[in-house]
């Protein structure tokens, strides 16, 4: 049996019917930039979050740069960062000149630990990037009381995590703004790259609006240095034929995380730690990630099985080449290390069959089984 990490393949079969009408439609318009799907989109997603406010960008790593930017972030001002997330996260903070400072994990759900951010904060901290990371949200109560404390910025990376809730409320409703991906792997995902901003914070929100269009308002006069980022309007109209069925694919991908869950304390009780869901979080499993032992002996083993596992992620950002100016030493983040040592991804995806599920876990059950009788 081959089991991949994602397919797309059978959700397309599903929606074609309506896809295409709907790219048809734009293409008879041609109104390619800026039309009236990102806008629709926008109202959509705003409500979706919440909030009063969302600017539809080109990616999710430039709603978190232009937010940024927004918020009058550049050089000499800190931004908070997990280690333990995609390189955008922290990449966004050092393209407007500030410095991203790398926070530990708390080791249970793999966000950002309150005492490591509260040690990390100085004088010139500004703001703090909460990740949502694996489709589950960071502690947004304890980080917001921190961040009002000493007036600082918190705002949440989704890009993992549409969809989610903490105490009933989703994404952006916490905090001063909140980054959205809509990478074709997401829970939402287009046929292309996408992103967007939503807030409560109408200010920001025409601002970053400005800014993605060059910083230009009105029309070919620049007060502001900005960029060419806009939501596209084909991808725009896909989103919306595919948000209608987003919560039945979240409800999908719980599903299969609690049938993971069961087969494995059937097949492999106390050999591995599967995702923890912290109180007060519902969780959309963006991935569904085990700590592990043994993980490239079982890797291999499981390719050769013909599943497909993935790591995220592998090497911590304060430990990237490129950031090796900032002077961060192994051992520095003891969390965000030991996770990134042991993290392994299983394949989910909401089309994911039982059979395939028990063929995993039968598999890995086979890899553990097999370490054991070595030992003997
Ligand atoms: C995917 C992702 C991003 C970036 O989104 P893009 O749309 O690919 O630019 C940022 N942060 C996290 C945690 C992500 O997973």
């Amino acid at each position: 049996m081959r089991v991949p990490m994602f397919d797309m393949q059978e959700q397309y079969e599903d929606l074609r019917a309506e896809m295409l009408p709907a790219v048809d439609e734009v293409m008879k318009k041609s109104r390619f930039i800026l039309g009236e799907n990102v806008t629709a989109f926008e109202q959509e997603m705003a409500a979706y979050c919440h909030v009063s406010h969302s600017v539809g960008v080109a990616s999710g790593s430039d709603a978190l740069y232009l937010t940024l930017l927004a918020l009058n972030i550049g050089p000499g001002d800190e931004v908070i960062v997990p280690s333990f997330t995609f390189f955008a996260s922290a990449s966004a903070v050092a393209r407007t000149g500030a410095v991203p400072v790398f926070a530990d994990i708390s080791p249970s759900c793999y966000t950002l630990d309150l005492g490591s951010v509260e040690a990390k904060r100085t004088e010139r901290t500004k703001a703090i990037i909460a990740v949502h990371l694996y489709g589950q949200m960071a502690q947004m109560g304890e980080l917001m009381a921190l961040a009002r404390k000493h007036s600082l910025y918190v705002i949440e990376d989704a890009a993992q995590a549409l969809g989610a809730t903490q105490n009933g409320k989703p994404p952006g409703a916490h905090s001063h703004a909140a980054i959205l991906s809509f990478f074709p792997t997401k829970n939402l995902g287009a046929y292309g790259d996408a992103g967007m901003v939503v807030t409560n914070n109408a200010a920001l929100a025409e601002k970053i609006n400005v800014l993605r269009v060059h910083g230009s308002k009105p029309k070919y006069y620049h007060h502001e240095l900005g960029c060419n980022s806009r939501l596209d309007e084909l991808q725009a109209a896909i989103l919306r034929v595919k948000f209608p069925h987003l919560a039945h694919w979240n409800e999908r991908r719980r599903e299969i995380a609690a049938y993971y869950d069961e087969l494995l304390l059937q097949k492999v009780p106390d050999l591995l730690s599967p995702p923890v869901v912290a109180k007060a979080n519902e969780h959309v499993f963006h991935q569904y990630t085990l700590f592990v032992n043994k993980r490239k002996e079982l890797v291999a083993f499981l390719q050769q099985a013909g599943i497909e596992t993935m790591i995220y992620y592998p090497l911590p950002l304060h430990l990237q080449p490129v950031f090796s100016s900032l002077g961060y030493e192994v051992g520095s983040l003891p969390e965000t290390e030991r996770a990134s040592q042991h993290v392994l991804s299983l394949p989910m995806f909401p089309e994911l069959k039982k059979e395939q599920q028990v063929y995993v876990v039968d598999q890995l059950a086979a890899f553990y089984a097999q370490q054991t009788m070595l030992k003997v």
